[in-house]
């Protein structure tokens, strides 16, 4: 078993020489920092999850958190590593210096959290949700709520949780039930359930801020009639000291495939005591603002699912190594000793698709962390304005790709040990396990492909995907070798050929019921998402042929980059042609789906 969480190589690689993320620093926002500090912070991130996170994660997945009294018991590993976390300045770290952050770019706090979730996805869910409700708050909030929220989350005495989920409502928020009274001093009192709400009970923090989508009485049907509360779970005073016991109580936990060391959590509000709430902005714009912390958890949701995918795919590397067996069709010798997997060009080939997906799916959520960093910060007023435009465009596919190609590494990560890979000796069935969660939450990969082609792909007059296909060209023109230019080529072709099926479907949406053309949404998502990764890998690429140019390379250098190399040649090779099924399926708008009818199954 590998300690290697995330290749500290392959991260610089990709942070500086292909994201440029030093350049960060000449900016206002950054100006304290240099690619120093960037690196001194990751190298904190990189040990303190190998030393708080990494060592619990196999026994918090054995030793599930369990239900006593209606409270919740769990290893103490877990509350002493998000206390390590929060007195580090991590939850904190990209917050502004004056409260109490740290003011790091997205860029360098995601790849610290890579380090994080890599350990031990289960602890890190706490801290993750944490300073994303925190950071809700701080855009949305009253001075008030933030005066009073935002100290003792961002320092850890508090932690946060986003409640949407219901029973009968999950994927469709437009049916929630839960309500919200209005009270004579101007809050509300809550009733309802929710139910899989991540870190909605615990042993780690003094108080739980839950940020709950209900609806006040009277407010217009659907999504429009959606408001946002903070419900903590005990009441306090102007001077942050408990005044009460709220009304949220815990009804259950739920069990779990993985991230077992994460709560699951059915909460009860208002129903054996008044809960009370405390209306967030505006009434009926609560999808809005809760919006911005989901799509801060798509985006984590795909870089998770990216490093757990890394780290099964360090895990089988060093397995495939080590392990012996067999010999070379071409030197079949019995009397030879047998030769290490890794040998074996099939072993290769699941070894090759596992860095390809991983890589290529870091490399997106690193893209997407720095079109964050361009629309918090970047100088120009028309650079943050696209920068937004196409984070919007991107993050259902940020969330989607990775989260389906990270548990299909750890899948082929399971293949590479053979039989040891399906006992729970070996890390990388937990690894898939925790994974397989990424497709399902913060809506399921399903919805994030309605949402891009029923939504994202049309926003503002297609700006985002013009957007998109700017910086892409940029890029097929940089190409420069002669591999490169011929994977350059193939990606221009599969672009040209996806820009014609979706002008066809731009033009089925305005004739054609949607149903019939949102019906293979799924194969879109699958085209849209393998186009932007093997940009990812051309840009890889074009970087790699460079720096195999330089003079006086050393071997280690040369070995990593054509290995990079031979990734993305797998991507273009043996990934992308995959998309053709999905434009002549959708050119076809193929209905064997929809008119498939229940009563045939
Ligand atoms: C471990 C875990 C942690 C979670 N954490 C949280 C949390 O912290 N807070 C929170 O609020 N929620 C949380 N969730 C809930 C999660 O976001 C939902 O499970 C998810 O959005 C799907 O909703 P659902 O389970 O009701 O499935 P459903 O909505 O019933 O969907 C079932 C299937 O139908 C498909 N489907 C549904 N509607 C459509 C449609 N219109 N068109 C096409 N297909 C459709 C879906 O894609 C899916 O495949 C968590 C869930 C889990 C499992």
């Amino acid at each position: 078993m590998t300690d290697t969480l995330i290749n500290r190589r392959d991260l610089d690689f990709l942070l500086y020489d292909v994201m440029d993320t030093a350049s960060l620093s000449e900016r206002e926002r950054f100006n304290e920092h240099s690619r120093e500090t960037f690196d001194a912070v990751i190298e904190t991130a990189d040990r303190m999850a190998r030393e708080k996170f990494a060592p619990h994660n196999s026994q918090a997945d054995k030793e599930e958190p369990r239900f006593v009294n209606g409270q919740v018991e769990m290893l103490p590993e877990v509350k002493e590593a998000f206390k390590a976390y929060a007195e580090a300045g991590f939850i904190a770290g990209r917050f502004d210096y004056d409260l109490g952050g740290m003011q790091l770019p997205e860029s360098v706090m995601a790849a610290c959290n890579g380090f994080f979730t890599a350990a031990n996805p289960g602890t890190a869910g706490y801290p993750f949700l944490t300073t994303a409700a925190a950071n809700l708050i701080k855009v949305f909030g009253s001075e008030e709520q933030k005066a009073k929220y935002l100290p003792p989350m961002l320092d850890g005495r508090y932690t946060g949780t986003m409640a949407l989920t219901e029973p009968h409502a999950g994927s469709s928020l437009s049916d929630i039930r839960t309500t919200a009274s209005p009270t004579d001093d101007g809050h509300y009192l809550i009733k309802g359930a929710k139910i899989y709400i991540s870190g909605g009970e615990q042993s780690i923090s003094d108080n739980i801020v839950h940020l709950v989508l209900a609806k006040i009485k009277g407010a217009p049907p659907g999504v429009k009639g959606i408001s946002l509360f903070i419900v903590p779970k005990f009441l306090t005073d102007d001077q942050g000291d408990v005044t009460g016991r709220n009304g949220v109580a815990l009804a259950g936990l739920i069990h779990k495939l993985g991230y077992r060391g994460t709560t699951s959590t059915a909460l009860s509000f208002g129903d054996d005591a008044p809960c009370h709430g405390y209306l967030v902005g505006e009434a009926h714009q609560g999808l809005k603002y809760m919006f911005q912390m989901m799509n801060e958890a798509r985006l984590g949701v795909g870089f998770g699912a990216a490093v757990i995918g890394y780290r099964g795919y360090l895990h089988s590397l060093e397995y495939a190594k080590d392990r012996l067996q067999g010999r070379k069709p071409s030197d079949p010798d019995p009397t030879k000793p047998p030769v290490p997997i890794i040998e074996h060009a099939d072993v290769r080939r699941m070894l090759l698709a596992q860095k390809a997906y991983v890589e290529g799916g870091l490399a997106l959520c690193l893209y997407g962390a720095r079109l964050v960093d361009d629309q918090n910060s970047h100088p120009d007023a028309t650079a943050r304005e696209e920068a937004g435009k196409l984070l919007d465009l991107l993050t259902p596919v940020m969330k989607a790709w990775p989260s389906e190609y990270g548990p299909k590494a750890n899948d082929l990560a399971i293949q590479v040990y053979g039989g040891a890979g399906y006992t729970r000796e070996y890390p990388v069935e937990q690894c898939w396990r925790d994974n397989r969660l990424n497709p399902i939450h913060e809506g399921t990969n399903g919805i994030q492909a309605l949402d891009l082609l029923g939504r994202k792909i049309w926003q503002d007059r297609s700006h985002g995907l013009q957007l998109m296909m700017q910086r892409l060209q940029v890029d097929l023109e940089a190409a420069t070798t002669s591999r490169c230019q011929q994977w350059a080529l193939s990606l221009s072709e599969t672009l040209q050929r996806a820009v014609k099926v979706t002008q066809d479907l731009g033009a089925a949406l305005q004739k054609e019921s949607p149903d019939r053309v949102l019906a293979n949404a799924s194969c879109y998502l699958h085209l849209f998402g393998h186009i932007s990764v093997a940009w990812m890998w051309l840009r890889q690429a074009n970087v790699a042929e460079a720096r195999l140019a330089e003079p006086g390379i050393t071997e280690a250098d040369r070995n990593f980059l054509e290995g990079k190399l031979q990734a993305a040649q797998y991507f273009f090779h043996w990934e992308l042609p995959t998309v053709a099924q999905d434009i002549v399926l959708l050119q076809n708008r193929d209905d064997t789906c929809l008119e498939m009818r229940g009563e045939w199954f």
